[in-house]
């Protein structure tokens, strides 16, 4: 397998690198993880909030845990892994970054062509009239209504068991046909579809780089891997 040093010749040289980001690139900036103190919450885990049945028997508790989330993620600042990936696509315009995460930081950061694939916690939904909108109150009113219909809002995220929104899967899925050079960042690479996209990169022809301190089920069609922090080891591959 290749090391740091061919991996960034490939990206200098690429004219449409595409990043997918998971958890771990937020990781150094305080963000808390699933598998973390989260999970810890009210001794109840993500599993058990993060459901659209969960929402239907109790919006006030699933509220209650997305406003404690909003609170830390208020004060959360982008790291060296996020500043990075801005770099890049300042390099190449072509760029688009693929996230799993709902935290907003790669925005925050200043990336523009940001495909969120679960959604942000900055955003709700609204049961009534279907709107979606921003909303960055942080504590947020248990349980917040719809400005214009009255009607319950939702968190705009992916819950488990849910499908991602088809328009921008269908954006993940072209941006990896089409990438030459794919980043794997912080991400698991177990929850499908999101884990098949550097695959379908790779069948297309892309190099692929794997930025991650654990080997994951991915690992055996990485081009490149290199194990370490997001925050330390992606400015360095630029
Ligand atoms: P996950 O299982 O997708 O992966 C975390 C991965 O990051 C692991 O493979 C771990 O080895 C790696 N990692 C840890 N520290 C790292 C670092 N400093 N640099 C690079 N890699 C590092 O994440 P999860 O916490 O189980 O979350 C699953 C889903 O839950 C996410 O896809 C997301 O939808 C949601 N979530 C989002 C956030 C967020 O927005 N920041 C946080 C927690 C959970
Ligand atoms: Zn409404």
């Amino acid at each position: 397998m290749d090391g740091i040093e061919i991996a960034r010749q490939r990206l200098r040289s690429s004219r449409s690198p595409v990043a997918l980001t998971g958890a771990g690139v937020s990781a150094e900036s305080g963000v808390p993880t699933f598998r973390g103190v989260e999970g810890l919450w009210k001794t109840l885990k993500p599993e058990d909030l993060a459901t659209p049945e969960a929402f239907d028997r109790d919006p006030a508790l699933v509220w209650e845990w997305y406003g404690w989330r909003r609170s830390i993620i208020a004060s959360i600042r982008p790291n060296a892994a996020h500043y990075a990936l801005v770099e890049l696509e300042k390099r190449n315009p072509a760029f688009a970054l693929i996230t799993q995460n709902v935290d907003g930081l790669h925005s925050l950061a200043g990336s523009r062509n940001v495909i969120e694939l679960h959604g942000s916690i900055w955003r709700t939904k609204c049961l009534g009239c279907g709107g979606s909108s921003e909303d960055r109150n942080a504590p947020i009113r248990i349980i917040p209504r719809c400005a214009l219909c009255g009607g319950v809002l939702m968190p705009d995220v992916v819950w488990f068991g849910e499908a991602l929104p088809e328009g921008l899967l269908d954006r993940a899925f072209e941006a990896s046909e089409g990438a030459d050079v794919m980043i794997a960042a912080g991400t698991s690479g177990v929850v499908q579809p999101t884990a098949s996209l550097p695959s379908i990169a790779k069948k297309a022809g892309a190099y692929l780089i794997e930025v991650n301190p654990e080997p994951t089920p991915l690992s055996g069609i990485m081009d490149a891997r290199l194990a370490g922090k997001a925050g330390e080891l992606l400015p360095g591959l630029l």
